[in-house]
């Protein structure tokens, strides 16, 4: 390869480095939307969860109130029978269904006030969801915005550098665009060409030898590093 298609690659190595760090700042803009959205979608799903828990509650808050009118009926009416009781024999049990009925009713007035605690706490919990998500909303559409406008320039900027590379790999025999494109499969944004020092890889740290890097020095070589496999090309420029 002569020196001057090495110096093309480095050109386009360089240029191709600036698109990878327009697209990082691309995806750090876009990461924000990003992370919202997912925080959103959570919430939507936690919502979900808790209308269809709160609409369960409320069945069984339904189910528990009707018995607990249903044994004050009992109650009031053991009440009215206590009234005309005249032997000891009704007297007594008249007794037995209190003694039965009381410790019930008990039972069902602490259980229908824990679940209405649970469903007054339920409720704020998702009156809580609500307003997130109302006023997340207007967040997402406003980084959206800002996304936007800070992403124009990196795009702008990327397609001006595609143009670029475009124009100096069509300038280059098809045999070195295709070096550049295998490089660039694996390498890409990672330096596909690397220099050699004192004989050693400068991306890797391999000792290539000084024979070999004398010869890259000179041109005229494809050399790949023989351990990481990128392009060794000469440091002296065209
Ligand atoms: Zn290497």
């Amino acid at each position: 390869m002569i020196l001057e298609h090495f110096a093309l690659l480095i050109q386009v190595q360089s240029l191709d480095k600036k698109i990878g760090s327009h697209l990082k700042n691309i995806s750090i803009q876009e990461e924000r939307v990003i992370s919202l959205q997912k925080a959103r979608s959570l919430r939507e799903k936690q919502l979900a969860e808790d209308q269809e828990t709160k609409e369960k509650l409320k069945a069984e808050l339904g189910q528990k109130e009707k018995e607990l009118f249903e044994k004050d009926q009992l109650i009031a009416r053991s009440l009215e029978r206590q009234k005309t009781a005249s032997t000891e024999a009704q007297c007594k049990a008249i007794e037995n269904e209190f003694a039965q009925f009381m410790p019930q009713k008990e039972k069902l007035e602490i259980e229908v006030y824990a679940l209405l605690e649970k469903q007054e706490a339920l409720e704020q919990t998702i009156k809580d969801h609500e307003i997130f998500l109302a006023g997340s909303l207007k967040t997402l559409s406003e980084i959206q915005k800002e996304v936007d406008l800070h992403t124009q320039k990196d795009k702008e900027e990327i397609q001006i550098l595609e143009e670029r590379i475009k124009i100096d790999l069509d300038s280059a025999p098809p045999s070195i665009k295709n070096i550049w494109n295998d490089l660039s499969k694996k390498f890409r944004f990672n330096s596909p060409l690397s220099f050699v020092e004192n004989g050693v890889c400068l991306e890797c740290r391999y000792s290539v030898g000084r024979n070999t890097e004398n010869q890259i020095e000179k041109g005229g070589v494809i050399e790949f590093c023989p351990n990481c496999k990128r392009l060794l090309a000469p440091k002296k420029r065209v």
